[in-house]
């Protein structure tokens, strides 16, 4: 038996987790694109999610946990090491920890951190808590958006945020309050960078949002004004999302445009007819690549300082084994 099956064999039974070989990521990613993992798992628990995360570490193995696979774009050579799927999913309403929780915002929104946001946001909803309306149109968990500090319409995680329980680099399981995440536009002290491999680095385990009481009716008008604005603004084919950040003072998108770009494509890879800052692949998994994508970002940033001296800065992350990347 190889030294890889080995490690693999010593995955704790009582864990209940099967551990995949090169299992492709492209269909996990909102762009479907990227190449496959060397190892793969799925949790459903986060007690699995904590203990298989540990393992991983006490074996040297380094892991990558994929969330909606919303902000990534994946190496077409994938991730060496393993890749963890999050599918801790729960939700639920709950008293506020401590007796000096300010009494206008009692009812705390607890969720794992492999929910998501956009259901979060339904919940919180439907149970008359107002503060996270705007995310309901947002795809991926709500682990990816406490690291990416997500946000949408005016909003976004860091102004609803109680508390996170994370799985820090030195192993030990921690509260972290938000003024502890360093928070900025898009970004926090948990993002390992722009440009990621697998690792040893923190894990979300479950975060708690503080609410305040809210009217079901105004709150549900208010969430379909924002997805029916999404519908009207930004495509339905696989994307990343915005691509860059909008430049101070004008948007990523507009410039794009101005610079004649809309619907240009390079291999499987489009710029968005309906929203000039969204890279789509209609093609789905095996048309476009990250190669293309890549390529597209390389050619809108050299065209858009070329003609408008504007350095376009991507907002996506990009992950796994670009050394090899075919
Ligand atoms: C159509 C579309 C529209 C979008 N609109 C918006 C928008 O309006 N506003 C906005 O902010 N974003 C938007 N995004 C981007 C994306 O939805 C957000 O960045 C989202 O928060 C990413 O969450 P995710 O679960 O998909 O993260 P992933 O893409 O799976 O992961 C992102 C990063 O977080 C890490 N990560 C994820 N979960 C954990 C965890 N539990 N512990 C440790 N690390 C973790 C991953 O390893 C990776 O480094 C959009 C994307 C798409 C495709």
């Amino acid at each position: 038996m190889n030294v890889i099956s080995k490690t693999i064999q010593s995955v704790p039974s009582s864990l209940n987790i099967q551990l995949e070989e090169n299992r492709p990521l492209a269909p996990l990613t909102s762009i479907k694109v990227g190449g496959p993992a060397d190892y793969f798992a799925t949790v459903q628990t986060v007690d699995q999610l904590l203990k298989l995360a540990r393992w991983a570490r006490s074996v040297d193995l380094p892991y990558l946990i994929l969330g909606g696979g919303s902000n990534v774009l994946i190496s077409d050579s994938g991730v060496r090491g393993l890749v963890i799927q999050n599918r801790c999913r729960q939700v639920r309403v709950d008293d506020p920890p401590c007796c000096d929780y300010p009494q206008d915002l009692r009812p705390f929104l607890f969720a794992e951190s492999g929910a998501a946001m956009a259901g979060l946001a339904r919940t919180s909803i439907n149970a008359g808590l107002t503060g996270l309306e705007w995310a309901v149109s947002v795809p991926g968990t709500v682990g990816g958006a406490v690291i990416n500090n997500a946000g949408a319409h005016g909003g976004e995680v860091k102004d609803n945020l109680w508390n996170v329980l994370i799985l820090d680099e030195n192993d030990e399981v921690q509260e972290l309050e938000p003024e502890q995440l360093h928070y900025v536009y898009r970004s926090s002290s948990l993002k390992r960078g722009q440009r990621i491999d697998a690792g040893f680095g923190a894990v979300v385990l479950s975060a708690n949002f503080r609410l305040g009481p809210g009217d079901p009716e105004g709150m549900r008008a208010r969430a379909d004004g924002f997805l029916a604005h999404r519908r009207r603004t930004q495509p339905v084919e696989p994307s990343l999302g915005s691509t860059f950040k909008n430049p101070p003072g004008d948007y990523a998108g507009r410039l794009i445009d101005a610079a004649g770009l809309r619907g240009h494509r390079i291999g499987g890879i489009e710029i968005s007819e309906t929203h000039a800052n969204f890279f789509i692949n209609p093609g789905g998994v095996g048309s476009g690549s990250a190669a293309d994508v890549v390529e597209m970002i390389e050619t809108v940033q050299a065209i858009v300082r070329d003609r408008f001296g504007v350095d376009l800065e991507p907002e996506i992350q990009w992950v796994g084994d670009w050394k090899n990347q075919r």
